[in-house]
């Protein structure tokens, strides 16, 4: 059993593990910035250990430090949480050479999964459903790709095999405009990913974000836990989530979510991970594969009742699985808001202090978050500063115990986008349920 976690992340994900880790009986170390010193999840851990200046790049990416930081504490293993380190192969080698536990999958699987190409490659052997597209790299031959263009069917979209954050990508519309299309975004690929290799997929117009979790341990089990639909984003960044996504049926979730779990044997993957798909009339295309928990992992806790963080340590452990399939039963419907340290109308960061602060409660609410009164928002890191999450029978109870969460939360001295939340949960589209991808836009009119 692993005695001691250091978590190498800040903010709400640390304080979550940290939470996950005392119901364990398990020690925490946590690491933090010269920003976060004063947080009170870095008191509430048993050890705190300061990691350097307030620039991620500094102190949250700061491998040496954090590898330091383990072996002054004695820690038996580190969780990555999300962002920061935690899709970096290099890092849960550098870890597991260094003799600790990385609480996630090796380092190989994070590479593979990390190289579009090399992902899909692996999916397809599986049975996953993927996007129509080159299976492969584009090569300079220009009558070559025009053919598997065509092929393919315009519209199409170029991608960078190690692109991520939505950049890398361009859609193209005829084949008058191919050609310079991908030696742009070869060009942009190499310069912002060191890796230059695009490939082409089919271009859909008006997918839903559904995703799913699954969980497996070294031991060759893996299940998944149903879907979430988090298709109202911003610029790719995902806005509210929901799980289940709506209008699934329980065969088609069985069935998706099983090749799932079948990927996950066959590649030999450890840990939590989430496959994510665009899904469009009826059907499942693949797209990626995060090799970590997510932020949104709340929502399918409150429909499952599993502790995904809780299961992330004891999967580390080397442990079985504590559920078989037939185990993980679905039940009601949860939502979830990230509230944001950001102007509701222009999405511009919000920093500084919060003079007030008081969380909503009630049935059915959960709020994941690291912030207090008088707690100061640093300017340099993301600015999401909760979640709510609203749990209820049904889609519309979850909804309507999100509506009185968002009245009842107040953060005063700092902007929140907690508006914007307040008008997605009375908008009438989203209310029906089942919105693209580019809806939350066109209601912003971006
Ligand atoms: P990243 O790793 O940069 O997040 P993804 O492959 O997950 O890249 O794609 C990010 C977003 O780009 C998707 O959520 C979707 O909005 C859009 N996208 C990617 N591939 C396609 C596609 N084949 N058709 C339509 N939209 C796509």
């Amino acid at each position: 059993m692993i005695e001691k976690v250091l978590i190498a992340n800040r903010g709400e994900i640390a304080l979550r593990i940290q939470r996950a880790c005392r119901a364990l009986d398990i020690k925490t170390v946590a690491v933090h910035s010269e920003a976060d010193r004063e947080a009170k999840y870095v008191r509430l851990a048993d050890e705190s250990v300061c990691i350097g200046p307030a620039p991620a790049t500094e102190s949250y990416l700061n491998v040496p430090a954090i590898i330091s930081a383990a072996e002054v504490t004695d820690s038996i293993a580190i969780h990555p949480g999300y962002g920061f380190l935690a899709e970096n192969a290099d890092f849960a080698e550098r870890v597991e050479q260094s003799g600790f536990i990385f609480i996630g999958p090796r380092g190989e699987t994070i590479r593979m999964m990390g190289d579009k190409i090399s992902a899909i490659e692996a999916m397809k052997k599986s049975g996953v459903p993927c996007v129509p597209g080159s299976d492969g790299p584009l090569g300079d031959n220009e009558a070559e790709n025009n053919r598997l263009a065509t092929d393919i069917g315009y519209p199409i979209i170029i991608k960078a095999a190690g692109g991520g954050g939505g950049k890398g990508m361009r859609v193209v519309h005829t084949e008058a405009a191919l050609a310079n299309a991908v030696s742009l975004t070869k060009a942009e690929a190499g310069a912002a990913f060191n890796n230059d290799i695009v490939y082409m997929e089919k271009y859909l117009e008006n997918p839903r974000h559904v995703e799913f979790q699954i969980l497996a341990d070294e031991h060759g089990n893996a299940i998944h836990l149903g879907e979430r639909d988090c298709s109202l984003q911003r610029r790719h960044q995902k806005v509210v989530e929901e799980a289940p996504a709506p209008g699934i049926t329980e065969k088609l979730r069985n069935k998706i979510g099983e090749r799932c779990a079948e990927a996950c044997r066959k590649i030999g993957y450890r840990g939590a991970g989430t496959f994510e798909f665009l899904y469009e009339n009826g059907e499942f295309y693949f797209i990626e594969m995060n090799t970590r928990v997510q932020v949104e992992h709340p929502v399918t806790e409150m429909i499952t009742g599993v502790d995904i963080v809780k299961e992330q340590i004891l999967i580390a452990s080397g442990e079985k699985l504590n559920y078989q399939q037939k185990d993980i039963i679905i039940r009601g419907h949860a939502m979830e808001c990230r509230i944001n340290a950001e102007d509701p109308k222009t999405f511009i960061p919000s920093p500084g202090q919060i003079t007030l602060y008081h969380a909503p409660g009630g049935p059915g609410i959960r709020v994941d978050s690291h912030v207090y009164n008088n707690y100061t928002v640093p300017p340099y890191y993301d600015s999401m500063i909760a979640k709510i999450i609203a749990f209820g029978d049904s889609r519309e109870i979850a909804m309507a115990r999100m509506r009185v969460a968002l009245s009842e939360m107040i953060v005063d001295g700092i902007k929140t986008n907690i508006p914007l939340h307040v008008d997605i949960m009375k908008d009438t589209g989203f209310l029906a349920g089942g919105v693209n991808i580019h809806y939350l836009e066109k209601k912003l009119g971006l």
